[in-house]
């Protein structure tokens, strides 16, 4: 999974980890955006493969699409979990495999 998936469950994390709350791709690209975190050449469009990728691996899923903008919700909260191998931060949801993002083996 590429390293911007894993910027976009951050932000999850930090600002929408409620499996009641509602959020959008726009919201969560805003945030890339201030964050100096996408190359300004970016639109929403090349966010959605990082999405998909969220949706399949289980933690989340697509409640609503009106034009370029999708509603999400997560399944579960996210928790944040050190690798003990290489040290990074994940966040994942307690029904995805702890296996970590960055290097792949158990965390
Ligand atoms: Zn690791």
């Amino acid at each position: 999974m590429s390293d911007l998936s894993n910027q976009i469950r951050k932000i999850i994390f930090e600002k929408y980890n409620d499996p009641d709350t509602r959020f959008t791709n726009d919201e969560v690209f805003a945030v890339l955006q201030q964050n100096n975190l996408v190359d300004k050449s970016l639109i929403i469009d090349d966010m959605e493969p990082h999405f998909e990728n969220l949706c399949s691996s289980g933690m989340m899923r697509n409640i609503a699409q009106n034009f370029t903008t999708q509603w999400f919700k997560l399944f579960e909260p996210l928790e944040e979990k050190k690798c003990s191998s290489c040290g990074m931060q994940n966040f994942l949801s307690k029904s995805e495999e702890s296996n970590c993002l960055y290097c792949q083996k158990p965390i």
